[in-house]
């Protein structure tokens, strides 16, 4: 079982267990790809969240995979 972030822990206090497990569901789905190897991870496995969001906002994030700086497209799955 991984571990969750610090972000992670303090929603669930706040949360029921339907609605923090659909949190990481839905957390599991939102994807961050990086615009210059294209490589791919959750946000969730970032440790963040991200629920009931719309939209493909861009995020400036130094990649693990290329360790460039640059821009990273998130998107649903
Ligand atoms: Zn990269």
């Amino acid at each position: 079982m991984n571990e969750l972030s610090g972000t992670q822990k303090f929603i669930k206090i706040f949360v029921s267990e339907t609605t923090f497990a659909a949190m990481e569901a839905e957390s599991k789905l939102w994807t961050m790809k990086c615009s210059n190897c294209s490589h791919e991870r959750s946000i969730w496995s970032m440790g963040g969240i991200r629920y009931k969001a719309a939209g493909n906002p861009r995020m400036y994030r130094t990649c693990p995979n290329c360790s460039q700086r640059n821009w990273h497209t998130i998107y649903k799955k």
